[in-house]
């Protein structure tokens, strides 16, 4: 179900809660609560009082979650997050809202019939857009493996279909290329109203030329009505762009739709899960298209990134996490950051709920991390590296200073530093070296992972073999 849905989604979750919780804490609490977005793993609502978060978390969680479960089928974790800025802008609108409620309410007990719906209009903006809003810029991370997606995103939101047209981000999954992407959108159609944004994912553009070449009556209709909607935009984001691989006419009005818009200085953006030219079967032409401006990777976050990245989600829930448990759950999700949230939204549900402490032992129990625990021991790095690069685990330790060696080496040093938090110390008597020597390693690959792609597409390479 996509994001369009969502106050739908939400209308249809209200007229679950309204039959398990009272009138009055529904009509307090419940209603003037905003739906934001839902994903894989969380429903999200914001509230201006300040109080909600804790009292609804407290004594009203089960009922809100499962009506969420009831209406989505999924076991979602909900959150609920004080925003101060909407509080001051939407007072007016809840206490509209709740107002409207209560006159809806009292219609509906006088007829004697159940349920109702409730009316936004809020969100109409970021819809027409497609926009979900937790992706801004203000909670985007950056670190050394996002630097340049970041800066060229921030570039071409200032100035879009100026520089970096179009701007192509790519890097593996749950890296934050939607993030970023989406940004990009939030940023324009909050600076610059006048212009048309709109976000579409490949899959949904692919659906959309499926149907408009459908068979009928209202073909030439329905395919200039396509097309408008593609070419009449300011700013057209693509996600995911690899996935119209192979279907040729999709490709097609993706070529003509860049044309169009790329002639008349219109921004486009674009994102997949690798380069134009790694695409099995993407025409030549759509190829050359997309390199012709900015191609920016997202790598793998390093440990201060992915620990910068659960602060913040601790502070946006109001949930205090001791520092211990962020390095801990930064260490064992280090190559997506989906899994990382994930993780750390399993953990702050579970421990708010049961009213248990956040320590190691507890999170450990959470999020099952006995079999993680095995792939990041030094030696199962080792053996992942050796195997790379087609060297013995021997050979890495011992003192050889081939350049493929000396690389091997400092990579294998690299990772279990990265991987495991361990010490230098630690890491050193494994190695049978000094620990100066293990932290210049570390420090010299982090430094070159800034500007070495080549080296950032080996690391995460292994990385992901070590975690499969
Ligand atoms: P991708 O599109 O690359 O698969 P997403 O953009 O969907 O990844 O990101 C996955 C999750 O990680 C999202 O919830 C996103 O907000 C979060 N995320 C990714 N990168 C960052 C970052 N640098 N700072 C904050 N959150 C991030
Ligand atoms: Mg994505």
């Amino acid at each position: 179900m996509s994001q369009e849905n969502i106050v739908e989604v939400w209308n249809d979750i209200l007229s679950v809660l309204e039959k398990s919780i009272s009138e009055s804490t529904f009509r307090t609490w419940i209603v003037p609560l905003e739906p934001q977005y839902f994903d894989e793993n969380s429903f999200v609502l914001h509230t201006g009082h300040a109080l909600a978060p804790s009292m609804l978390r407290k004594n009203h969680y089960p009922e809100i979650a499962s009506a969420v479960k009831e209406v989505l089928k999924k076991d979602l974790e909900v959150k609920i997050i004080f925003d101060e800025e909407l509080a001051k802008t939407l007072s007016k609108k809840s206490a509209k809202r709740v107002a409207q409620y209560e006159k809806e309410n009292a219609d509906l007990k006088n007829k004697n019939s159940q349920g109702f719906k409730y009316q936004y209009d809020s969100l109409t903006h970021m819809q027409s857009s497609n926009l979900n809003l937790k992706y801004k810029f203000e909670n985007f991370v950056v670190g050394s493996n996002n630097k340049l997606a970041y800066v060229a995103a921030q570039t071409v939101a200032q100035k879009p279909g100026i520089k970096y047209n179009p701007l192509y981000i790519y890097g593996g999954p749950g890296l934050g290329k939607t993030h970023i992407m989406q940004a990009i959108g939030h940023y324009i159609i909050k600076n610059r109203p006048d212009l048309k944004v709109l976000f579409i994912t490949a899959e949904d553009f692919v659906n959309d030329v499926v149907n408009a070449l459908a068979r009928g009556d209202e073909k030439t209709k329905k395919m200039n009505s396509f097309r408008k909607k593609y070419r009449e935009v300011d700013v057209l984001l693509i996600d995911d762009i690899q996935l119209i691989a192979g279907k040729t006419r999709t490709e097609e009005e993706v070529f003509n739709t860049f044309n169009t818009l790329h002639g008349s200085g219109k921004q486009i953006v674009v994102t997949s899960d690798r380069t134009p030219k790694e695409i099995p079967s993407l025409s030549d032409r759509l190829i050359s298209r997309f390199e012709w401006g900015l191609m920016a990777d997202i790598q793998v976050p390093d440990i201060e990134t992915r620990m910068a990245i659960l602060h913040n989600l601790a502070k946006d829930s109001c949930i205090e996490v001791p520092n211990n448990i962020i390095e801990f759950l930064a260490t064992v999700y280090s190559n997506n950051i989906r899994e990382l949230e994930g993780a750390f939204n399993r953990v702050t549900a579970y421990a708010s709920i049961n009213e248990v402490p956040l320590n190691i032992e507890n999170v450990k129990n959470i999020i099952n991390y006995s079999e993680k625990e095995r792939s990041f021991t030094f030696e199962g790095i080792l053996d992942e590296v050796a195997a790379f690069y087609n060297l013995s685990p021997k050979e890495i330790k011992g003192t050889g200073r081939s350049a493929k060696i000396a690389e091997a080496r400092q990579v294998a040093i690299y990772l279990c530093r990265d991987l495991t938090k361990q010490s230098f110390p630690d890491i050193g008597s494994f190695f049978e070296k000094k620990h100066t020597t293990i932290l210049y390693s570390y420090e010299k690959i982090k430094d070159e992972l800034r500007t070495n792609n080549a080296l950032a597409h080996v690391i995460s390479t292994i990385t992901n073999k070590i975690n499969s």
